[in-house]
């Protein structure tokens, strides 16, 4: 199928983008191009105008600054996936990276794509969340920025205004006491995940405190797992795994990959072997 007919501009700075987008109400940004050509195809969206941000210069780079890594929103996945900032800093997302799709899409896919478009099976949006991460934004107001948890708001949907454009994101650097575990299960490599998890959380002693869980595939957001999360705070054990496999209050919906009653049976899996990871000292 062919998509509706639509004008294109491509910015030179966000605020030239900023201020194409309100040209037209239903005018969409342009990065990567993965996730919203296919929709323009399908004709699941026909925007009147596409303003394409691949032009602009400097939004692409990956850097540790002032205790955070801040990832420019232009950064392809690739580079997210070489990056020696990621692999020392920020490790939840060097262990996501490769399960997003395939070479082909992490080559243009980018990384403020993923977060903008927050697909609820997607990697990055719950490791933005699981990791306390902040997205930077710019709109006709200026610029603002957003917590996770306050961004991922429906199903595909942010935050973000139709005018906005992310420009960043950020998470805390990791520190030496900082512990990360990730685990997801799919039908083939690449595809997107049947349910997710990502986690992060501080070594305390023989435990761990300021636990954070974000699941992925089981609702219209990534969704963290608040009582369980409490649950695993202090001395790790296998007793205090299974209280806090117990206390997760996810109530996943059936989707075209498994019932909720077996997604529900796979979170408990998954946060068993990812807890471990989390006792594992930082790599
Ligand atoms: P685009 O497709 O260009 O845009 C996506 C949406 O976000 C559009 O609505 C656009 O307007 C908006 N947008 C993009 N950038 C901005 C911005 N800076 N500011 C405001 N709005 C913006 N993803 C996964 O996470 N896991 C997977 O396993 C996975 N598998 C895939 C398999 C296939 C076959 C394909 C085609 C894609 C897959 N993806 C997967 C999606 C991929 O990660 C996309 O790259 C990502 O979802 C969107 O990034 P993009 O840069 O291509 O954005």
């Amino acid at each position: 199928m062919k998509p509706a007919p639509f004008a294109y501009a491509r910015a030179r700075s966000v605020e030239e983008a900023v201020a194409l987008l309100a040209e037209k109400p239903d005018a969409k940004v342009l990065a990567g191009g993965q996730s919203l050509i296919a929709t323009l195809n399908m004709r699941l969206s026909a925007p009147a105008l596409l303003v394409d941000i691949n032009g602009i210069d400097g939004r692409d780079g990956i850097v540790h600054k002032g205790g955070m890594v801040e990832i420019g929103a232009l950064a392809r996945h690739v580079q997210a996936e070489r990056s020696e900032v990621i692999a020392s800093f920020a490790p939840l997302l060097a262990s996501a990276m490769p399960h997003i799709g395939h070479p082909a899409i992490r080559n243009r896919g980018t990384i403020g794509g993923s977060i903008a478009f927050a697909d609820p099976a997607a990697e990055l949006p719950a490791c933005l969340l699981a990791l306390g991460g902040e997205i930077e934004a710019q709109g006709p107001e200026g610029k603002r920025t957003i917590k996770a948890d306050d961004f991922f708001r429906g199903l595909f949907e942010t935050a973000l205004g139709a005018q906005d454009v992310l420009t960043a994101v950020r998470v805390p650097a990791a520190a030496q006491d900082t512990r990360t575990g990730f685990a997801e299960l799919t039908r083939r490599h690449g595809d997107y995940a049947i349910i997710g998890l990502a986690a992060s959380a501080k070594a305390d002693g023989m435990g761990l405190k300021d636990v954070r869980l974000a699941y992925f595939g089981v609702g219209a957001t990534p969704v963290r797992a608040r009582q369980a999360e409490a649950a695993l705070s202090g001395e790790a054990s296998e007793k205090r795994i299974d209280a806090a496999i117990a206390a997760l209050e996810l109530d996943p919906p059936d989707d075209v990959q498994a019932t909720g009653a077996a997604k529900k049976h796979l979170a408990g899996v998954l946060l068993r072997g990812v807890v471990r990871q989390l006792m594992e000292p930082a790599r």
